[in-house]
């Protein structure tokens, strides 16, 4: 991430000082089945207390803070009405505008059916750089199957109006679907290069302990597509993607030319960032904090005047070492051992040597003297590599 690295060489430790803001709106018109995370149905009556309540979480910085991404990722944020989007915005630009002279990275997640061509006109006046579509699959059959609430006829016309702004645009899709075919999802990739896409996230559909379609899965009412399906539709992604030029830089994410998401990459750097709004996290001068989940006790907490962090951690410059391998290796371009000493303290072949050279005969991990990376082999296993990998840090201490 050069970026970055030419931020260290002005002074700035990005580990311990935050170049990006994440901002969360948990507001969603409908909870789709599979999902669990921090979202908030049916309270739309609460959409103007949770704008201001976030606005007085961001004002709590105490001074205008610029910065070289925002990330405003949901729920759905474009569910917002117009002129509340709009509001959020201005705050935004106001308390985190552009560093001076270097240009802002900002992001917002949308969904198909939620985006109107008056807020994207709206977004991109107000200096958004980067839209993610939350599209998930183009095929009309499995848009039920995951319960989502738009349909092709949403996406279609969205990503038109879309590519008559210059703005990055971003898809979600997802693999791995109940009755999904290898041939399904070859055609999904291709929809998504034909329509003019500069980035692409792609993951496996989880069954999240909890939800509904968990336990329609547990009984029995939902049939999971098996491992072996799943991993055959992950190399097919890599396959299509690399053929087509794509930069595969993150074990689910591919960028077209120069469009990877920098905000991600502080996250998959181990850096710090900012963190505000409902159930966000925030990693600021090694310390983690995460705000309340429910957005009403949220909203409540911060008009009180207190803070609405309910959990805070410092980690110790060890289990920040070991947190590092285990995020930096999600990166295609792995860990490199000079920055990795540089931002740890720790060396990474005294951590993690002895793992590596197992992991290196299995051709699971290519290991030289400036870095380590999963390779081709390696990538599709990178969950159980790296719980391998950590397995060491319990064992040695
Ligand atoms: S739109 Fe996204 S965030 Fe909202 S419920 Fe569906 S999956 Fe979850």
């Amino acid at each position: 991430m050069m970026w970055a690295e030419e931020v260290i060489s002005n002074g700035i430790i990005p580990w311990l000082t935050p170049l990006g803001v994440y901002i969360h709106i948990p507001f969603c018109q409908h909870h789709c089945h599979y999902c669990d995370f921090a979202v908030t149905v049916g309270q739309d009556d609460l959409i103007s207390a949770y704008l201001d309540a976030l606005t007085i979480e961001i004002t709590k910085l105490g001074r205008i803070t610029p910065v070289q991404t925002i990330f405003i990722g949901g729920g759905t944020p474009s569910y917002l009405p117009p002129k509340e989007l709009e509001r959020l915005l201005r705050v935004i630009n106001h308390w985190l505008p552009a560093p001076e002279g270097v240009p802002r990275e900002f992001s917002i997640e949308a969904t198909p059916e939620s985006l109107t061509l008056e807020k994207i006109d709206m977004l991109y006046q107000q200096g958004v750089t980067r839209i993610s579509l939350g599209v998930q699959t183009f095929n009309e059959k499995f848009l039920p199957v995951l319960d989502r609430i738009h349909r092709p006829n949403h996406i279609f016309p969205v990503l038109e109006q879309l590519r008559r702004y210059p703005l990055q645009i971003s898809l979600d899709l997802m693999f791995g679907l109940p009755g999904q075919t290898t041939a399904d999802w070859e055609k999904d990739l291709h929809q998504a290069l034909q329509q003019g896409t500069h980035h692409l996230s792609t993951y496996g559909l989880t069954y999240e302990k909890g939800t509904p379609l968990w336990k329609k899965w547990k009984k029995g009412d939902v049939i999971a597509c098996s491992e072996e399906e799943e991993l055959e539709m992950y190399k097919q992604a890599i396959l299509i993607l690399q053929s087509a030029n794509w930069d595969h830089y993150e074990i689910s994410n591919f960028a077209k030319g120069n469009t990877r998401c920098r905000h991600n990459e502080l996250y998959w750097a181990n850096y710090a960032y900012y963190g505000f709004g409902v159930g966000a996290a925030s990693y600021v001068e090694g310390n983690r904090q995460m705000n309340k989940r429910n957005s009403a006790d949220y909203i409540q907490t911060i008009m009180s005047g207190d803070s609405a962090i309910f959990q805070s951690e410092k980690l110790s410059d060890y289990d920040r070492a070991w947190e590092t391998i285990a995020i930096q290796l999600r990166r295609c371009e792995g860990i490199n051992a000079i920055t990795f000493a540089h931002q740890t303290g720790f060396s990474l072949a005294e951590l993690i040597g002895k793992v590596l050279e197992s992991l290196e005969k299995l051709n699971l991990v290519q290991v030289t003297d400036q870095k380590i990376a999963l390779t081709e082999q390696g990538k599709p296993l990178a969950d159980s590599i790296i719980a391998q990998i950590m397995k060491e840090q319990k064992e040695k201490y």
